[in-house]
C-alpha cells in the first residue's frame, strides 16, 4: 500500500532490515506489556512494569545480536531505557492494567479467504467482554498519526478484525490503538461492510502485487514515508541503482499476505 518498490526490497529481494532503536523501543514495551499481564492483577503497577524493562531487555539482547549492538554504549542504552520507560508510563494514563484480563497476548492469527489468500499476523492483545464482544489491541510506540494517515494505520486493524471474523464468525466490537507515548487511544468500531471491503481491497492489492511480480515492474512511489524507507540508498528516486531482480518460482496458490506494522 505504501510503495511497490519498497515490498519489492522487503518480500522478493528479501534485503535485511537491522532494527533501529525505534524498533528496539517497540519491541521493548511490547515485551514489558505483554509480561505485564502474566502477574496477578494487583500487581500490575507502574513500578512493576518500569521494573520489567531491564530484565526484558536483557532476555531480547541475548537472543538478537543486532539488538544488543544498538544499546552496545552505555548513554545508547540509557536513552533506549528512559524512552521505554516513558512508554511504559505513558500506557498507566491510558488504562489500568489491574483491571482487565486479556483473553489472549501476542495472538497468532490466520485466515483463508475463499480466493485462496491467507492472512496471518500477531494482536498484541485480545479482550473478550462476558458479553461475548471482542475489542483487538494494538500497542504504537510512534507517534499518533496525522489524520491522513489515519486510515492506512486503522487498515492493518481492520486487516486483524477480518481474520478474527474469517476464523471465529464474530465482527470485533472494537479495534483499539493505543499510542502509549503520546498518551492517546484510536478506537474504532467495525462493521460487515468495513470488514467486506477491507477484503475487496486485500485481494485487489494481491492481485496488484502478482501483475508486479509477472511484469517486473515494482514502481517506486515517493511520499513523505521516505524518510523512513530503509532502503533509499537502492531507490532510483533517490540516485540508487536497483539490484538485479532475483530468480522467482512460477506462482503457485495465493500466498499469505501480512499487515505491515
Ligand atoms: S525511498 Fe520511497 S519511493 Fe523509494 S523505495 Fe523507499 S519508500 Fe519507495
Amino acid at each position: 500500500m505504501t510503495c511497490p518498490l519498497l515490498y519489492r526490497f522487503r518480500v522478493i529481494d528479501k534485503i535485511p532490515e537491522p532494527p533501529t532503536p525505534a524498533t528496539a523501543r517497540g519491541t521493548l514495551v511490547h515485551a514489558v506489556l505483554e509480561r505485564l499481564f502474566d502477574q496477578p492483577a494487583p500487581g500490575r503497577t507502574p513500578a512493576t512494569a518500569v521494573e520489567l524493562i531491564g530484565p526484558e531487555w536483557e532476555r531480547l539482547a541475548a537472543d538478537d545480536p543486532d539488538l544488543a549492538a544498538l544499546a552496545g554504549a552505555a548513554a545508547d542504552r540509557d536513552a533506549l531505557m528512559g524512552e521505554a520507560k516513558s512508554a511504559v508510563e505513558g500506557y498507566f494514563t491510558l488504562e489500568d492494567p489491574r483491571r482487565l484480563e486479556p483473553a489472549e497476548r501476542e495472538s497468532y492469527v490466520e485466515a483463508e479467504l475463499e480466493s485462496g489468500l491467507r492472512l496471518r499476523g500477531y494482536i498484541d492483545r485480545l479482550d473478550l467482554s462476558a458479553a461475548g464482544d471482542i475489542r483487538i489491541v494494538d500497542y504504537k510506540t510512534g507517534k499518533v498519526p496525522r489524520a491522513d494517515y489515519e486510515a492506512s494505520a486503522l487498515f492493518q486493524m481492520k486487516f486483524y478484525a477480518l481474520v478474527i471474523w474469517r476464523t471465529r464468525g464474530v465482527i470485533p466490537r472494537m479495534l483499539q490503538l493505543m499510542y502509549l507515548a503520546d498518551g492517546e487511544v484510536l478506537r474504532y468500531s467495525p462493521d460487515e461492510a468495513d470488514l467486506r471491503a477491507t477484503q475487496r481491497k486485500l485481494e485487489a492489492l494481491w492481485r496488484a502485487i502478482e501483475r508486479a511480480r509477472s511484469s517486473g515492474d515494482w514502481r517506486p512511489r515517493p511520499s513523505r514515508l521516505c524518510d523512513w524507507c530503509r532502503h533509499k540508498d537502492l531507490c532510483p528516486e533517490f540516485g540508487g541503482t536497483l539490484p538485479p531482480l532475483p530468480e522467482l518460482p512460477a506462482l503457485a496458490a495465493a500466498p499469505a499476505a501480512q499487515p505491515a506494522l
